[in-house]
């Protein structure tokens, strides 16, 4: 299998690591190496979401998470989880549900990179479904030693609109019968296919003309919401929404929707042994996590609303004793509080200075 090359602008930096998943899935992993070379700095670990994958992380076209890591003295690594659209398989009728991101991809992940890096502190950021996936792999002991995590838009506490919940439970099930997923790339889809009627559907009242756009933007991918704010984009990432963000796979709605229904991350196969390692929900297990933990979330996210502002308040009701923090970025959705034109100014300084006061904090332990 031959992942989708990575665009970035990192050069000779980025290092491809083969990572084939214990139950045999073909995965992405690379880690960034310093300009200078350095061998000793913390590693940060960054998950994409859904449809999604590491080319968000690393766009040419503006100041990406992965430049400001690295000028701040990080080793970045990217793994491709298997909802990545770099994974050519992604395409097709591979399935797969939350549950295995959490038991194989995310734990195998932190084993492999904690091998190469000999002993050095592991921080996470992780974004949307990638930080909910997390959460379960958290809440079941599979990432234990963590120094530090950052999770935007949702983690624990799924939350969406009553208009996406209710398309996502009614209408969801009836796409899930006709269709194998929902593509993002207009120019896949032509104008008479299956799919047209919801590239037509998401076009209403859109401002932009662009159709990948408004399938992101203007009513995700027919169930309503938007996952950025327009403004926030360059127009070199505009033009690359499709090449950023695949197709949604209808076959995930019913894990989707049974964590959405419990406002929780909840475990999906109940009758396969091989996820006993899981909890049946993660909130439960909560109590366990003993790192920093930040939550992040634009202040007009409207696809996860407030979900990591109720995450931060049920934690904090839970576990008071939790080193737990929520962050607000005034005028960012969703996906720009990564890929928009201002992300380093804007949204970056609040990831980083929480990354460096977990190391400080570790580094006082230590001395301790
Ligand atoms: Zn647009």
């Amino acid at each position: 299998m031959t992942l989708r090359p990575l665009h970035h602008a990192l050069g000779d930096r980025v290092e491809e690591i083969p990572f084939t998943a214990s139950d045999g899935t073909e995965l992405g992993l690379c880690r960034v190496a310093p300009e200078d070379g350095a061998t000793d700095r913390p590693a940060v670990l960054i998950l994409h979401g859904l449809t999604a994958s590491a080319d968000m992380f690393t766009l040419p076209e503006t100041r990406n998470l992965v430049d400001v890591l690295l000028d701040a003295g990080y080793e970045p690594w990217l793994l491709d989880w298997r909802g990545s659209c770099r994974l050519p398989y992604n395409e097709g009728r591979v399935r797969y549900t939350f549950d295995d991101v959490a038991l194989y991809d995310i734990p195998e992940a932190v084993s492999l990179i904690r091998e190469r890096i000999d002993g050095r502190e592991l921080l996470v950021v992780a974004h949307c479904i990638g930080a909910m996936c997390l959460s379960l792999s958290m809440a079941a002991g599979l990432v234990p030693g963590l120094a530090g995590v950052v999770a935007q838009g949702v983690f624990l506490t799924p939350k969406m609109s009553w208009k996406t919940r209710a398309r996502l439970h009614f209408g969801g099930e009836l796409l899930r019968s006709r269709l194998v997923n929902i593509p993002t790339d207009f120019k896949k889809v032509g104008l008479w296919s299956k799919h047209s009627l919801i590239f037509a559907e998401v076009s209403l009242g859109a401002e932009c003309k662009d159709p990948n756009c408004q399938i992101l933007n203007n009513d995700s991918w027919g169930v309503g919401g938007s996952l950025f704010e327009h403004d926030n984009l360059d127009d070199v990432t505009h033009d690359r929404l499709a090449d950023l963000y695949g197709t949604v796979p209808m076959w995930i709605l019913p894990h989707l929707r049974s964590i959405e229904l419990a406002h929780t991350m909840m475990r999906y196969n109940d009758a396969d042994g091989r996820y006993d390692a899981l909890p049946k929900n993660a909130l439960d297990n909560a109590g366990k996590f003993d790192i920093p933990l930040m939550l992040l979330s634009g202040s007009d996210n409207r696809f996860w609303y407030d979900s990591n502002e109720l995450c931060h308040d049920v934690l904090t009701r839970r576990y008071p004793e939790m080193d737990v923090r929520y962050v607000e970025v005034p005028g960012y959705g969703h996906l720009d509080t990564f890929i928009g034109r201002n992300a380093a100014l804007d949204v970056f300084g609040h990831i980083v200075d929480f990354l460096d006061e977990c190391r400080s904090v570790n580094a006082t332990a230590v001395r301790e």
